[in-house]
């Protein structure tokens, strides 16, 4: 906690229903801490701990870079989300949230359905992600992917100094809910997109939708032949492997996490010429839309807002471009200097 500076962390343990939970609030400087809870089997609960703390942070950099009114926080649910879950087990933890009087806000992560925020809902208001039927966003697929296809047009401009993708070689890596409207949008501008996943079934969904993007295997994707790589399944696949093998000049992608190591990874990357929009900046669409939802949730308005991310992340490219920092580097300061500004303000009040 005193390394990455959270503010407060949370144990939670309800022997009847089997939860076994951790909420870690990182910083509420610029209000209170908004993420998603994940339901994973760890190996052991500190895993489980580092996972937690990990992703609370990078919330607080991504609403920070985003000019939201949050700040970062994230919860964890220890166990097999097949087998485990249960009403009470998910109202339960509602209570513990509830607990918290507002200062973190839970919405959906991995192992999360909208079903399971209607029993949290149940326990405490402070809950997002709800579905649509009950005034919530839904799914938040549609404004991360159009928030990830503004990242990657402004680096295009920023490599070829025009941000149309057409004719453009992309590789979508992950063919579910955001590499698949993302692919969408791609189609749109007649980008020439190839997708990898490791399931038969999501790569149909897109296929029998689009006939001309075409299917690579998912082990091969480091070595395919492409403009763009748009990272959209799991995170750290930009590696001490991966990074020296690729063959592009862009990676914009949805994925969290995807630098294997944030400040090396994130330098490899620049020392090799390859433009990288930094990933909790460009997929907060996800993230806006459930501020939208704080605020009464219109779509339109969600939409507009991930347009600005077009805006940031060609500051900070440009940035990265001229002090030779790597873009994360320069979008993980733009945050913390915003939430010292406005620390800044508050402390002088
Ligand atoms: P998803 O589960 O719908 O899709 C992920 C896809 O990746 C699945 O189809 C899965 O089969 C595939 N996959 C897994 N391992 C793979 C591999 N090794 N190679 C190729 N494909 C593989 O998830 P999603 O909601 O589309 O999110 C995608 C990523 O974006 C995740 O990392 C998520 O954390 C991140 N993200 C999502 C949102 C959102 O709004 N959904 C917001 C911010 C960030």
């Amino acid at each position: 906690m005193q390394e990455m500076k959270h503010e407060q962390v949370v144990f939670c343990n309800d022997p009847h229903t089997g939860l076994m939970a951790m909420i870690a609030i990182h910083n509420t400087v610029l209000g209170p801490a908004l993420g998603g809870t994940r339901m994973w089997v760890y190996p052991n609960e500190n895993d489980a701990l580092i996972d937690v703390l990990r992703l609370s942070r990078g919330m607080t950099y991504k609403a920070a870079i985003s000019g939201l009114n949050l700040g970062g926080g994230k919860a964890v649910i220890i166990g097999d989300s097949r087998t485990l879950k249960s009403e009470a087990l998910m109202r339960r933890f509602g209570g513990f949230v509830d607990s918290l009087g507002g200062k973190y806000i839970t919405a959906e992560d991995v192992g999360m359905t909208t079903r399971d925020m209607e029993y949290i809902h149940m326990e405490t208001d402070h809950v997002v992600g709800i579905p649509e039927s009950l005034g919530g966003g839904g799914d938040p697929s549609p404004v991360t992917a159009y928030g990830v296809y503004m990242g990657m047009k402004a680096a295009a401009k920023k490599a070829y100094g025009s941000d149309s993708l057409s004719g453009k070689k992309v590789v979508v890596q992950g063919a579910g809910n955001v590499g698949g409207y993302l692919v969408d949008l791609l189609m749109k501008e007649d980008a020439k997109v190839s997708i990898a996943d490791i399931f038969e079934d999501k790569l149909n969904n897109i296929t029998s939708k689009h006939s001309s993007v075409t299917v690579i295997d998912p082990h091969l994707v480091d070595d395919h032949d492409m403009d763009i790589y748009a990272p959209c399944a799991l995170g750290a696949t930009l590696n001490d492997t991966s990074i020296p093998k690729l063959k592009c000049q862009i990676v914009a992608g949805a994925a969290n996490n995807q630098l294997a190591e944030e400040d090396r990874h994130g330098q490899m990357l620049l020392d090799r010429g390859i433009i990288y929009a930094p990933d909790f900046l460009i997929n907060a669409g996800g993230l806006i839309n459930c501020y939208s939802e704080l605020e009464g949730y219109n779509q339109e308005r969600a939409m507009n807002h991930a347009e600005n991310i077009y805006e940031t992340t060609s500051n900070v490219l440009d940035k990265s471009a001229s002090d030779k920092v790597s873009a994360q580097t320069v979008a993980k300061q733009m945050a913390e200097d915003r939430i010292e500004q406005i620390a800044g303000i508050h402390r002088s009040l």
